[in-house]
C-alpha cells in the first residue's frame, strides 16, 4: 500500500488511436531523494570543520610576520583554499535546499529597481571598477518572489559578468517588459561563449573552461543554482552569447509574477 509514482506517455496515432505507456518511476524517484538527502547533509556536516580551519589559520596569518617566508606563504594558500571548500560547501547546501523546499513562503512585491542598483555597486566592488556599468529600468510592475533568492540570481550573473570578461567591458542590467511578462536581463560585451556549450551550462560543476574558473573563485554552481531559483518563480533563463560577441543572461517572469505597485498615498498638509 505504499505510494507509487508513475510517469505517463501517450501518443497519438491519427484521428482515434492511442497508445499509453507507463513507467513506474518510485524508485528513481527513492534515489533522487537519497541523492539530495545525503549532499544536503554532507555539505551540513562539513561546514563545521571547516570554520575551524578557517578560524586557527586567520590566527596564524595575522602572525605570518613572525614566521619563515615560505611557512607564511603557505598559511595564505591554506587560507584561500578553505575559502574556496566554504564557497562550495555553502552552495551544495543552497542548491540542495533548493531542491527539496518548495519555496513561496517569503515571496512578496520585490523593488527590482533597487535590487539591481544594489547589486550593480557589488559587482563593480568585485570589478575594483574596472568595468562600467549601466542600468536600464523600464517597467513598472514589481515582481513577486523572495528577495533573498533574486538577489543571488542577479548576483551569480552580474559577478559571472565581472569575472568572464577582461577589464574595460561593459556589464548591462535591465528590468523591462517581456512578453506578456517580463525580464530581468544581465548582458556584457566580452568574449562570449560558444553557443555548443550554452545547453549545459546550468548543470552542476559544468564549465567552459576548467582552469580559468577555478582562478576566478567560481564554484561551477551558480548558474545552476540560478535555474533552480528560477523554477521556483516559475521563471525561465534564456541564454543567447556568440563567441566574441558578449553574454545576455535573461529570466523570463511570466504575467502572474508581477503586480502593479499601489498609487502612492499623499498626506494631506495644511
Ligand atoms: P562558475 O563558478 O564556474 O562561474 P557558473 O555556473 O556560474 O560556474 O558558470 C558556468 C560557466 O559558464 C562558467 O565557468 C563560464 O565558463 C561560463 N560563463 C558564465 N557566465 C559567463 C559570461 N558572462 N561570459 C562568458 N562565460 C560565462
Amino acid at each position: 500500500d505504499e505510494r507509487r509514482i508513475l510517469q505517463y506517455q501517450i501518443t497519438l496515432y491519427g484521428d482515434d488511436e492511442r497508445l499509453v505507456m507507463a513507467r513506474d518511476i518510485t524508485r528513481l524517484h527513492q534515489l533522487e531523494q537519497m541523492r539530495r538527502d545525503f549532499v544536503a547533509n554532507v555539505s551540513h556536516e562539513l561546514r563545521t570543520p571547516l570554520t575551524v580551519l578557517s578560524g586557527y589559520l586567520e590566527t596564524y596569518g595575522e602572525l605570518s610576520d613572525q614566521l619563515p617566508p615560505r611557512l607564511g606563504r603557505g598559511i595564505e594558500q591554506m587560507q584561500a583554499q578553505t575559502q574556496r571548500m566554504q564557497n562550495l560547501v555553502n552552495d551544495l547546501l543552497l542548491l540542495s535546499r533548493l531542491e527539496i523546499d518548495q519555496g513561496g513562503k517569503d515571496h512578496q512585491p520585490l523593488d527590482v529597481a533597487a535590487l539591481l542598483n544594489n547589486v550593480g555597486a557589488d559587482a563593480l566592488a568585485l570589478s575594483d571598477h574596472q568595468h562600467t556599468l549601466d542600468i536600464d529600468i523600464d517597467n513598472v510592475a514589481q515582481l513577486v518572489g523572495s528577495e533573498q533568492e533574486i538577489r543571488s540570481t542577479v548576483s551569480n550573473l552580474a559577478f559571472n559578468a565581472v569575472r568572464y570578461t577582461p577589464p574595460g567591458s561593459a556589464i548591462t542590467l535591465r528590468w523591462k517588459a517581456f512578453g506578456s511578462g517580463a525580464c530581468i536581463e544581465v548582458s556584457d560585451n566580452g568574449e562570449g561563449i560558444d553557443p555548443v556549450h550554452i545547453p549545459r551550462l546550468t548543470e552542476r560543476f559544468y564549465r567552459v573552461d576548467k582552469g580559468r574558473s577555478t582562478a576566478t573563485g567560481g564554484t561551477g554552481l551558480g548558474l545552476a543554482i540560478v535555474k533552480h531559483v528560477l523554477l521556483r518563480h516559475d521563471a525561465q533563463l534564456q541564454i543567447d552569447s556568440h563567441p566574441g560577441e558578449g553574454a545576455l543572461f535573461r529570466c523570463v517572469f511570466p504575467a502572474t509574477r508581477l503586480v502593479t505597485p499601489a498609487a502612492p498615498t499623499h498626506n494631506v498638509s495644511s
